[in-house]
């Protein structure tokens, strides 16, 4: 007589079933001694993946080729199929890792990080425990080596005994727990990145046990799925979350609270049903409530889920997707816009201190959400450096014990009624939604320096902000933005937002009015202005508005980005302003020897070849350009040895003078010469401007009328230019040779205080230069429309000390008739 009946055979393996196992081994152990005995739980992983990889057939191959060495090794007897990948056996316990290690070395793919492979969890035989308790536990031992690649067998030990009693302990005795109330719904607030402020809470279970004490999910949340009972677990805590949230709106707090759903919940209960119920007994609107479900529960499908998510979506209900990134992942779950907020996995966040890929990572996962018009939220926060990344890179919630932990009721209504003026109004969400819109990386850019820089480095500065009465403020900036400003002389953001805020600025005026029109047309705007010596082009978007506030994107696209010299393009294009009043435009880079003709318009005069060092291109342009009684000076001008030292000491921030110089009709005229250093990464380099001094009255006019219908560029190119930025005192004169004005450095060398002190007079009128002749003459000859090039003579100084001077004068014309007369002079040393 057989042994076993037709259906106590498996059919695949022809290993006795479940059943057969179990009473086998009742028999067995009825008349045998079971000392040393084990019961194990042995399944075979990565069989999933191993028959969609190879077929179906091949797994069930996989499967019988696993059984057929079990038997070999094990007495039939002893031995069942469990599931469909599982068995189970009666062995001693010192044999289980050997028996688990030879079969698994015979399987296909075992070689291989995801190959197939046999682990197994085995509990000893004991008289007072059940078989079936026995198995349990043995699979209990099973569960907790699983996921860990190093160890393929484990035995149920004290250690696990713990926890395995504690976990039966929740299944068996949920209902009881929430009869008592030991089942508690704490919060843990979310911080919007941008302002700090606490946007809403996520409540977390927890579970006060009067036989186990303070219990957290991970201790029951799985158990409690394993054995269906979680849709109790989650009406519970949707119910206590209503509750609590009334309590506080009756308080006057009204945070929103998001709430965490299993995938079982949908398939065990009508969670709809159920959530709904809770909010209306407490009465909730909807917008304050969001639901959160983790990416796993994506990982097979399930039409109960997406049915059930798709109801709590048309209803109005935001979703979260949990945990996005903790391994689970796949993209799919993001195509379909299901979800509001994307939720990244702490896991993700942890190395971003240490570890650079997991900057890009985290900086990637950002912006691509943002492509998808999702919102993120960086779960696990909990250093400063953490924060301030997730900042950089445009997250916009975040949440951690860097914030706060979860708090229970009783603490998270008082932290809330502490914090009441830091919480984000209905109003704040929608500006701050929108703002949180604006992807800050640039992925595109990437540049040979490294993922790094193509992120963070590499980037455009860019920064979001805030006009208010008046009012500017940053509300982000990005690092390369960061870089930018620390590199100029406000140094920091707080003394920009100062300056800006100032009526006074050239900058917010040209700002305010780019702004106005950014709103007006909803288009971007540009506007350029020069300060410390650099052009500076930023570009102006409107985001959004709400109570008087106004959200601008500002970009800086200026000549600071743009170091390497194949992106003279984008240079020229943001100096096209300056052509219509320079004559020509280089750019000398010091650091190389370099320099680079950007513009060029002096009639005859053809630029050396680019080859050539920056001072041979300054002394063949000097020699054939410049006025003999110049070039000395027009050398020293363009002593590259000396500017960074000139600069140091000039109270402008770039150099300036003035020079005669061949210009049309074979005439010299007066060319003013600019030195403006450009700040570029690691590059000492200077813009080299000049422009003829243009006097008369008339072209200038219309010169500025031109420009300024292009609102670019004002009168502080044209007048600061001439007046400020040479290191020469320069007056006018009218036809009669009275003082029209004077520019401020000729009017300390003479201790006067103001304007005022020599407007109208004469010179003769004011004691000055009597015996110099020469200089009368010079300036009759200058009213009939001549140039006086560099006249020596003296003059006594402010502070008494007689000085020699060098003295151009040049005549001012109106309607083509010479209406006054300009001086420009220099200091050569006290007079012997
Ligand atoms: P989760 O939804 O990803 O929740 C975040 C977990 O991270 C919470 O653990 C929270 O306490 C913890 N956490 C928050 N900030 C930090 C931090 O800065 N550092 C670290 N290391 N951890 C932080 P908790 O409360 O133990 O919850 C664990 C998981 O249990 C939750 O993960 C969620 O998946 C599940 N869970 C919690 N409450 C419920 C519930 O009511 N129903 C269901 N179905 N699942 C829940
Ligand atoms: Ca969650
Ligand atoms: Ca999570």
């Amino acid at each position: 007589m057989s042994v076993f009946k037709r259906n106590s055979v498996d059919g695949l393996t022809s290993l006795p079933s479940r059943e057969a196992f179990f009473s086998n081994v009742a028999r067995l152990l009825s008349h045998a001694e079971t000392e040393g005995l084990s019961m194990v739980f042995m399944r075979l992983e990565n069989l999933g993946s191993y028959s969609l990889r190879y077929g179906a057939s091949e797994g069930d191959a996989a499967v019988r080729l696993a059984a057929d060495q079990l038997k070999q090794r094990v007495p039939i007897k002893r031995l069942g199929r469990y599931e469909s990948g599982s068995f189970v056996a009666l062995l001693p316990a010192n044999e289980v890792a050997v028996v688990v290690e030879e079969v698994s070395k015979s399987l296909p793919t075992h070689e291989e990080a995801d190959g197939l492979a046999l682990k197994a969890g085995y509990c000893e035989l004991s008289r007072d425990i059940e078989l079936n308790e026995t198995m349990q536990r043995a699979r209990y031992a099973y569960e907790d080596i699983r996921y860990n690649v190093r160890v393929n067998s484990r035995r149920f030990d004290e250690g696990l005994e713990r926890a395995y009693t504690r976990r039966s302990y929740c299944v068996d005795h949920l209902d009881e727990a929430i009869g008592r109330g030991e089942i508690r719904a704490y919060a843990q607030p979310i911080i919007r990145v941008l302002t700090g402020m606490i946007c809403e809470v996520e409540i977390l279970a927890r579970w006060e046990s009067e036989e186990f004490g303070f219990l957290r999910p991970d201790e029951f949340v799985p158990e409690l799925e394993r054995n269906q009972l979680i849709h109790k677990l989650d009406a519970e805590v949707v119910r206590l979350a209503c509750k609590q949230w009334r309590e506080a709106s009756d308080q006057g707090i009204n945070v929103p609270f998001g709430i965490n759903l299993s995938r079982l919940d949908f398939e065990l209960a009508d969670m709809y049903a159920v959530v709904t119920e809770a909010m209306r007994a407490y009465d909730v609107p909807i917008e304050q409530v969001h639901v959160e479900i983790t990416e796993s529960a994506f990982s097979h499908s399930s039409e109960l889920l997406s049915e059930g998510i798709d109801r709590f979506r048309k209803a109005g209900f935001k979703l979260y997707l949990d945990d996005f990134g903790s391994g689970y992942s796949s993209l799919s779950v993001l195509e379909g816009t299901m979800f509001d907020v994307v939720k990244l996995d702490m896991s993700l966040l942890q190395e971003v201190e240490v570890n650079e890929r997991a900057r890009v990572i985290v900086a990637d996962a950002v912006s691509m959400v943002k492509r998808l018009a999702l919102q993120t939220l960086c779960e696990g926060v909990e250093t400063e450096e953490q924060f301030l990344f997730l900042k950089a890179v445009g997250c916009e919630k975040a949440q951690g014990y860097y914030f706060s932990k979860p708090m229970s009721h009783e603490e998270i209504m008082s932290h809330l009624h502490e914090t009441a003026e830091r919480h984000e109004r209905p109003e704040d969400t929608r500006y701050y939604d929108s703002i949180g819109k604006v992807n800050l990386i640039d992925g595109t850019r990437s540049t040979k320096q490294g993922i790094e820089a193509a992120h963070f480095m590499g980037t455009q500065p860019f920064a979001i902000v805030e006009v208010l009465d008046q009012h500017v403020h940053f509300l982000l900036a990005n690092s390369a933005f960061r870089r930018f400003i620390s590199k100029s002389r406000a140094r920091s953001i707080e003394e920009i937002e100062e300056r800006l805020s100032g009526d006074m600025s050239d900058v917010r005026s040209k700002g305010v009015y780019a702004a106005s029109k950014a709103m007006a047309t909803g288009m971007p705007q540009q506007f350029d202005f020069i300060a410390e010596g650099q052009v500076c082009t930023l570009g102006l978007t409107h985001v959004e508005a709400s109570e008087g506030r106004q959200a601008f994107l500002l970009e800086v696209l200026s000549v600071t980005r743009y170091s390497q010299y194949n992106n003279f393009k984008v240079l020229e294009q943001s100096l096209g302003f300056l052509y219509t009043i320079f004559k020509r435009i280089d750019l000398l880079d010091l650091t190389d020897n370099t320099w680079h003709n950007i513009y060029l318009n002096v009639p005859r005069y053809n630029a050396l070849r680019v080859d050539e060092t920056p001072d041979d291109e300054i002394e063949a342009f000097c020699k054939t350009f410049i006025h003999p009684d110049d070039q000395q000076h027009f050398m020293s001008f363009y002593d590259l040895s000396t500017v960074d030292q000139r600069l140091v000491e000039s109270p402008t921030n770039h150099l300036a003078d003035v020079f005669f110089a061949v210009g049309e009709n074979d005439r010299y005229d007066l060319y003013i010469f600019m030195l403006i250093p450009v700040q570029m990464d690691g590059h000492c380099q200077f813009l080299s401007c000049m422009r003829d001094l243009d006097l008369d009255l008339d072209l200038a006019g219309t010169a500025r009328e031109r420009l300024s219908g292009d609102d670019r560029v004002s009168d502080e190119v044209l007048l600061s230019g001439i007046l400020d930025v040479t290191d020469r005192n320069i007056f006018w004169k009218d036809r009669h040779r009275r003082f029209l004005g004077a520019n401020r450095r000729f009017l300390d060398y003479y201790g006067l205080v103001g304007v005022s002190d020599i407007l109208g007079k004469r010179d003769d009128e004011l004691g000055w230069a009597t015996n110099n002749e020469r200089f009368v003459n010079d300036e009759m000859r200058v009213l009939r429309g001549e140039r006086v090039i560099n006249t020596r003579g003296t003059t006594l100084r402010g502070d008494g000390q007689r000085r020699e001077i060098e003295v151009a004068k040049m005549p001012l014309v109106r309607d083509g008739r010479v209406v006054g007369l300009v001086g420009f002079f220099r200091d050569l040393g006290p007079h012997e």
